[in-house]
């Protein structure tokens, strides 16, 4: 007998030739994919990538009908792996699922063993996914500059988006590490003095960055975590110091980047390209432990705001406006 109800709630999107929907759906347990572990989600997360699926705003969605949500968490129901066992609390981040998989928005999800992580302690299904995406990929950035020798006494990090999921999360993981963090964000008045409570020693207006600039300036960072894209990233690069380097994570202001060789060749900058959806598990869990070394409940609860699934278009929209501060987590019940 299945342990999954006959009716639950999940967003569904749909494509076809009445266009692009993503709505609200009652699902039942013949509807989900094939998979070895069903999970009873408790929390999904609202990631940028997750604006634009549900908005329709960017190409994320890669097969119809999708359940979207980049990120899970939860506990396991049934499990056909040898690895996990009912009960077991565990989660999900990228791994294509919200994208060419089914996703978080859903009290039950079906999906493949490999992709979960048991939930580290100290965190349960709410905090991991107050961490989501978004703080994973910001560990996997510090953990790259780190694993390219950049070290505290190269000179200041700066966090670009500093005010949003990932740049929040970097500038907490790079203080606590011993860096001396520039923040950069637009809203320096508003969420200055939080930037600062979370480990920035400095915060400066976007638009110092996204102001075009010499191919090379004065040497003035170690490098840092890039959420933002473009100019600013290229204003980064130009700013960095000799042997430094720049983890490149996002485009919430652009997907171009117009630079010239000289930072690389003459500074020996290094750019570093983090992806958060595929790469293997020891990294996962590496990425993992960092946080729940470093991340304290009590900062993270500051970052975090739950919200109800439906509100799910609304909080889709404001993240893709570049409205949203910190960590939004969605309560799937
Ligand atoms: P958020 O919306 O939470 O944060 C993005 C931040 O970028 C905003 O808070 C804002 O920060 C800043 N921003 C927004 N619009 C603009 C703009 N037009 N110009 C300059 N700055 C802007 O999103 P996430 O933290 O979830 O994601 C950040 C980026 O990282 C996204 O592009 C996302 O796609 C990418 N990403 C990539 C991953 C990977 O695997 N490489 C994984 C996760 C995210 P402020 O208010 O401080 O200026």
């Amino acid at each position: 007998m299945s342990a999954t109800p006959d009716a639950f709630n999940a967003w569904l999107i749909e494509r076809d030739e009445g266009g692009y929907r993503c709505a609200p759906r009652t699902l039942s347990a013949a509807d989900l994919p094939e998979g070895d572990v069903l999970v009873r989600v408790r929390y999904s997360s609202l990631n940028y990538k997750d604006g634009l699926a549900v908005t329709g705003k960017g190409k994320i969605a890669r097969r119809f009908p999708l359940v979207p949500g980049i990120d899970l968490a939860g506990e396991v129901v049934e499990s056909a792996a040898s690895d996990f066992k009912p009960g077991d609390q565990v989660l999900i981040t990228g791994c294509e699922i919200g994208e060419l998989h089914w996703g978080g928005y859903s009290q039950y999800q079906r999906v493949r063993a490999q992709w979960l992580v048991p939930i580290p302690a100290p965190f349960d299904a709410r905090l991991a996914m107050g961490i989501g995406t978004a703080g994973f990929t910001a560990a996997l950035a510090v953990l790259a500059l780190e694993d390219h020798g950049i070290g505290p006494d190269l000179g200041p990090m700066v966090v670009t988006g500093a005010a949003g999921g990932v740049g929040s999360i970097a500038v907490v993981l790079l203080a606590r590490a011993g860096y001396r963090v520039v923040a950069s964000t637009g809203r320096a008045g508003e969420r200055g003095p939080f930037l600062r409570e979370l480990g920035a020693a400095e915060v400066i207006e976007r638009e110092v960055l996204a102001a075009p600039c010499r191919p090379l300036e004065s040497e003035t960072y170690g490098g840092g975590v890039d959420t933002v894209g473009g100019q600013t990233l290229a204003s980064l690069i130009a700013r960095t110091r000799h042997g430094g380097a720049v983890a490149a994570c996002g485009l919430a202001g652009g997907h171009e980047l117009h630079t010239t060789v000289f930072p690389f060749i003459l500074r020996g900058v290094s750019l570093l390209g983090i992806n958060s959806v595929i790469l293997p598990p020891e990294r996962r869990r590496r990425a993992w432990d960092r946080l729940a070394a470093d991340l304290p409940v009590e900062v993270l609860e500051r970052l975090i705001r739950v919200e109800p699934m439906s509100r799910l278009r609304e909080l889709a929209e404001d993240i893709v406006a570049g409205r949203i501060a910190g960590r939004v987590v969605i309560d799937v019940d």
